[in-house]
């Protein structure tokens, strides 16, 4: 089938970049002669019918901004087949005859259920938590290493300036990406994941404790938002050692900012990919990365794949806080 107009949607929880990645799709389908459309605020734009018309020029000035000028949202009711079909009529009306889906594992069983119900459809992996499972990489990563980094290093200061402890959780339910990478950037002296081993967790108390008889000033605790009990880790630390510790909680500051050159750059390069397996015919795809080259898979093989945890850089961790 000949494809003439692309949808765009943003799906799931933002992640900076995904502006870049709007822009590139919308500038390659232009590059085509083909038409390209904003779908507003995830699944529950296409439902409704909150369509807007892209021309080259309303993706300017986009690249550096953070979040995704068509807004993502949460849109439960589209498990249900009878919504899907209203999405599928909706696509029809506005002319839609492809989507391509901006999000994370959610979004892409979206973009499926699109596939399946004969409107074609491509993911492209977009969360700050780096776990899409077939790609090594997620556009939102870098940018959000790179802001949890920067905080770290100022707490860092002021954990100096007062000799104490500072347990910093950072973003990452299931996934310890961000932590193990700002640990290991920051030179914590300890870090915390939800995918350590029993033997990979680090003697906290010895840490420290070591720690003070080597005249250490301070200490950097990272622990991922999945690992949970950081209040409980903050008086046990204090109990034990006597440190005064406190903890920070980096949330949502982390999701924002403006992308890096890597999300840029990579975001420009999904998206071109995205809109040319389109151009051919392809769809029901997720574009991943691989070895540092962009590359696609089947929507359902993607789903099924499973991570291999960074072991070497749990190792890492551990060994350069001694
Ligand atoms: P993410 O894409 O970041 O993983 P979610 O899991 O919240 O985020 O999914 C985003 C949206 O994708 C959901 O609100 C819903 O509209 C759609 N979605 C999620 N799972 C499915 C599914 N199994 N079938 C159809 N749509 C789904």
């Amino acid at each position: 089938m000949q494809v003439n107009t692309i949808g765009v949607i943003t799906s799931g929880g933002d992640a900076p970049g995904m502006n870049a990645a709007i822009r590139s799709i919308v500038r390659t389908a232009k590059y085509y002669n083909l038409r390209a459309v904003g779908i507003n605020k995830g699944f529950k734009g296409l439902v409704h019918g909150d369509i807007r018309e892209f021309t080259a020029r309303d993706v300017s000035d986009i690249l550096g901004r953070g979040g995704t000028i068509l807004q993502t949202a949460r849109c439960p009711e589209f498990l249900d087949i009878e919504v899907k079909k209203v999405a599928i009529d909706m696509a029809r009306y506005h002319n839609i005859d492809s989507v391509v889906v901006i999000g994370g594992d959610g979004s892409f069983r979206g973009a499926k259920s699109l596939c399946e119900l004969g409107l074609p459809a491509i993911g492209i992996p977009a969360t700050i938590d780096n776990d899409i499972n077939c790609s090594d990489y997620s556009i939102g990563f870098d940018t959000a290493i790179n802001t949890a980094m920067q905080a770290v290093d100022k707490i860092r200061d002021t954990a100096t300036s007062h000799e104490r402890c500072n347990i910093i959780e950072v973003m990452g339910r299931a996934s310890g990406a961000i932590a193990i990478q700002v640990a290991i950037a920051c030179g914590a002296e300890a870090v915390f994941i939800p995918e350590m081993t029993e033997e990979e967790r680090p003697d906290i108390i010895k840490v420290i404790t070591d720690g003070i008889k080597r005249n250490k000033q301070h200490f950097i605790v990272v622990v991922a938002e999945g690992v949970g009990h950081s209040n409980e880790l903050c008086e046990f630390i204090q109990s034990q050692t006597g440190i005064v510790t406190r903890v920070n909680t980096l949330g949502y500051m982390q999701r924002g900012g403006s992308p890096t050159v890597m999300d840029r750059v990579i975001a420009a390069q999904m998206g071109e990919y995205a809109v040319e397996l389109l151009i051919h015919g392809v769809s029901n795809r997720i574009v991943g990365m691989k070895n540092n080259r962009v590359y696609d898979i089947d929507i359902f093989e993607g789903l099924e794949q499973q991570k291999e945890v960074r072991r070497d850089l749990i190792e890492l961790a551990n060994k350069l806080s001694v």
